[in-house]
């Protein structure tokens, strides 16, 4: 199959939808790979290193488009991109169609074959988000211990203490894919971690990794509420999926926090979690509420691209090589989690909650 890999053109978008190793693979599997020059440089991934592994350079977009029979990319098309669209190809991205009503209407008005990372789902787990959650989680932490530095507006505590201080006192409320990392990485720096959800099963297999190095307690408003009141970082990372965000805590609970504490709301992208949250940008990460400093950049994993590529295309790849290998109808019908993923084709839309967010048949 002829594969196409454009470079990214949504503002800030860093990442790459193939990694040499990937584009080695599907070359080994006697597929051509077209790769846009300079596609990668913004995961600082060279095109040497994506010729040395067999791929085709393509000067512009527009050739890559249009010489491939599957498009990879990392996000939904812009609509600078949408005269590209076409029925006789397949496109393999992040879609968030139920948020673009443009996009969804571009896609079907040109007849694209869309599968959607996003919505690829084997049983509850959601293979090709689980990465990004994880990058997000692992970042909390670190962009949270950032902002309690005291000149940027922050508590002035070190997560880990010193011998004779005690350590910062870290919140994490969910304790799925994200907030497991989140806690990881808070541990790891030493805090004094306490992670909630409202999934007993789910604490009792945190609880028994940690061996006791965090604590777990089951969500509720009034253990939310006592353990907001005692912490320097609250990391917001629940989801109910396919819903907004519950507000956890709210902007009188934030008046009663302690002064310089922050709030990094990871849930940003679903509504956030705490009452005042509002999505911001990595150029203007944070805001004041009461004397707390909250974060809520929506797309973390945007500034650690390099780590997010590899991390996302590890997870891309098998279903890549798939829907090469056998073509887009037997690759959805063997595998059952990737037919979940189809979004769109000729014309017609195949996702539920894409429709009903739109109000249009499928
Ligand atoms: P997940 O499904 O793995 O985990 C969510 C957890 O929240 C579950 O364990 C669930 O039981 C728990 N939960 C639900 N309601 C709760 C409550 N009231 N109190 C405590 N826990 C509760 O989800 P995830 O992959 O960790 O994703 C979390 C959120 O982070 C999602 O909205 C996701 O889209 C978002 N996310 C954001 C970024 C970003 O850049 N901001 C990046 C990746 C993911």
């Amino acid at each position: 199959m002829k594969i196409g890999v454009p470079a990214e053109v949504k503002n800030h978008e860093y990442r790459v939808a193939a990694t040499p190793a990937g584009v080695h693979e599907l070359v080994r599997h006697g597929h051509e790979v077209s790769v846009q020059r300079g596609a990668g440089l913004g995961s600082h991934i060279t095109d040497e290193e994506y010729l040395s592994v067999g791929a085709k350079l393509v000067e512009s977009a527009d050739e890559v488009w249009a010489e491939s029979e599957m498009i990879l990319k990392v996000k939904e098309p812009i609509e600078e991109e949408y005269h590209r669209l076409r029925a006789d190809q397949i496109l393999f991205t992040y879609l968030h169609l139920a948020a673009s009503r443009p996009c969804t209407d571009a896609l079907l008005a040109a007849g694209t074959t869309a599968v959607a990372y996003e919505t690829v789902q084997a049983g509850h787990a959601l293979p090709l988000l689980a990465p990004m959650s994880e990058v997000a989680g692992r970042l909390a932490p670190q962009v949270g211990a950032y902002n309690l530095m005291r000149f940027n507006g922050g508590r002035g505590v070190l997560p880990g203490g010193v011998p004779g201080v005690a350590p910062a006192k870290v919140v994490v409320i969910g304790g799925g894919v994200s907030g497991l990392n989140a806690a990881q990485i808070a541990v790891g720096m030493g805090a004094d971690v306490t992670i909630l959800d409202i999934n007993i099963d789910r604490l009792r297999f945190i609880d028994a990794i940690y061996q006791g190095r965090l604590k777990t307690l089951v969500s509720t408003q009034y253990a939310v509420e006592r353990a907001v009141l005692e912490a320097d970082l609250v990391i917001g990372a629940v989801l109910i999926p396919g819903a907004k965000a519950p507000t956890l805590v709210s902007n009188e609970l934030v008046s009663r926090m302690k002064p310089g504490s922050v709030l990094v709301d990871i849930a940003i992208d679903q509504g956030g979690c705490f009452e005042d949250s509002r999505p911001t940008t990595h150029d203007d990460p944070t805001f004041r509420v009461h004397d707390s400093v909250f974060y809520c950049v929506a797309n973390m994993p945007g500034s650690v691209a390099n780590t997010s590529t590899f991390a996302l295309t590890n997870a891309t790849l098998p279903y890549v090589v798939k829907l090469a290998d056998k073509g887009w109808r037997d690759a959805l019908r063997a595998d059952e989690a990737l037919a979940l993923g189809l979004n769109t084709h000729a014309g017609v839309l195949t996702n539920e909650p894409v429709a009903v967010a739109h109000g249009l048949s499928y």
